[in-house]
């Protein structure tokens, strides 16, 4: 493999900048930090550039087409948050030994109730039956079953429907907490979806690690920071999502970046464009003002757009990442938190410690962005180059 030396570049190094430094990279690790450049280096101009540590995208739901897309825009890896095991099995295959898409981690499916979230969003897309468990006693054979299929964490579904345009039958609270109980005997994280604030209340109730999705249907309360401070959870508030489900089009904002156009398929250009629209009643900025108070107590925020499928409107694997680091901004945060949310936390959230940052022995996953996003945060659609475990990517 190639050894690359990227030179005169402003590095961010998951945690901060740390100025013009001079990095090597040999095979599919960095190698060095301002070390004496090795002969036969091919050097790289970063004057006038920053780098990145690869971009995470926490949540979203992959495929192989989905981890091209994602590398296009520097993302390096994606947390998929559920996906049919026979599909994620190839997709890893791919993932594994491809150097043109990005890397992914997966929940496998989800834990939801029979005939629950997401069934009712998915009318034809052929899919296999969904297992679901019907009482505490066997939510232990689901966590199971769900590591068998090499799920890296265990995602659970607590769903009624309210902020998605159509009740459904939601899983029991008790379910949900046997199989907190049993992930974590097994050593797997479990990260809830819930859009709104019972949900909410529910898992943390259920002893949960982590959210998939910030709520959306009131304000946040005094009560509900202090829950989530003291339950010592992260937070993946997806603000693209929420943006698409109150109609916001934020999508249509990203899509319209010149940076973004002819850059994907026109079938994504169009999913996008679109937005869920199916709670146009919900307050998105009451959501910006929950992610506000959330950070400002110390709550974890993990920077995820929940890019799916077509038909799943508002979002695009790679691009959308993009414009939820300029909401997150938008919620208060400085643009080098928002890159940490995009980087290093992650990556640390999720025991990841080959990536999401810079420095000697980690992984090669880098991003060279013209202009400096740790004062601008919409420098990061600027791209230069990206890296994955060493391999430029095709832009
Ligand atoms: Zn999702």
């Amino acid at each position: 493999m190639a050894r690359y030396v990227i030179e005169g570049a402003r590095v961010f190094d998951g945690d901060r900048l740390i100025g013009v430094r001079t990095v090597e990279i040999d095979g599919p690790r960095i190698v060095a930090i301002d070390g004496p450049v090795s002969p036969g280096a091919e050097s790289v101009d970063g004057r006038g550039a920053t780098l990145l540590p690869g971009l995470i995208d926490a949540h979203t739901h992959a495929d192989v087409e989905a981890l091209g897309h994602a590398l296009r825009f520097g993302v390096t890896t994606e947390f998929d948050l559920f996906s049919f095991p026979q599909k994620m099995a190839e997709t890893r295959r791919a993932a594994a030994v491809r150097h043109d898409i990005a890397d992914v981690r997966s929940a496998s499916v989800g834990m939801t109730a029979p005939g629950g979230h997401p069934t009712q969003l998915r009318g034809n897309q052929d899919d296999p039956e969904l297992p679901t468990v019907g009482r505490p006693r066997d939510a232990a054979r689901f966590v199971d079953e769900r590591i068998a299929e090499g799920a890296d964490y265990i995602k659970v579904l607590i769903e009624s429907g309210k902020t998605l345009g159509k009740d459904v039958p939601v899983v029991d609270g008790r379910i949900v907490k046997a199989a907190v109980i049993a992930a974590h005997e097994r050593g797997r994280m479990v990260i809830a979806h819930a859009l709104t604030i019972d949900a909410t209340w529910e898992a943390l109730a259920a002893g949960v690690d982590g959210f998939a999705h910030l709520f959306v249907d009131g304000p946040h309360t005094a009560g509900m920071i202090e829950a989530l401070v003291d339950s010592r959870v992260f937070m993946i508030p997806t603000l693209t999502t929420l943006a698409s489900i109150t109609n916001q089009g934020f999508g249509a904002e990203v899509a319209g970046d010149p940076r973004v156009v002819g850059r994907l398929p026109e079938a994504w250009m169009d999913n996008i464009r679109g937005d869920f629209n199916t709670f146009p009643s919900g307050d998105f900025g009451a959501a910006i003002a929950s992610v506000r108070a959330m950070h400002a107590a110390g709550v974890p925020i993990l920077a995820g757009t929940d890019a799916s499928h077509l038909g799943a409107p508002g979002m695009a694997h790679g691009a959308s990442l993009h414009g939820e680091l300029q909401l997150l901004v938008r919620a208060g945060m400085t643009p080098t938190e928002a890159l940490r949310a995009a980087t290093s936390i992650p990556a640390t959230t999720f025991g990841l410690d080959d990536r999401g940052r810079i420095a000697p022995g980690l992984r090669a996953d880098l991003v060279l962005v013209d202009g400096d996003p740790t004062s601008r945060i919409a420098d990061t659609l600027s791209i230069r180059g990206v890296w994955r475990s060493g391999t430029p990517a095709a832009r």
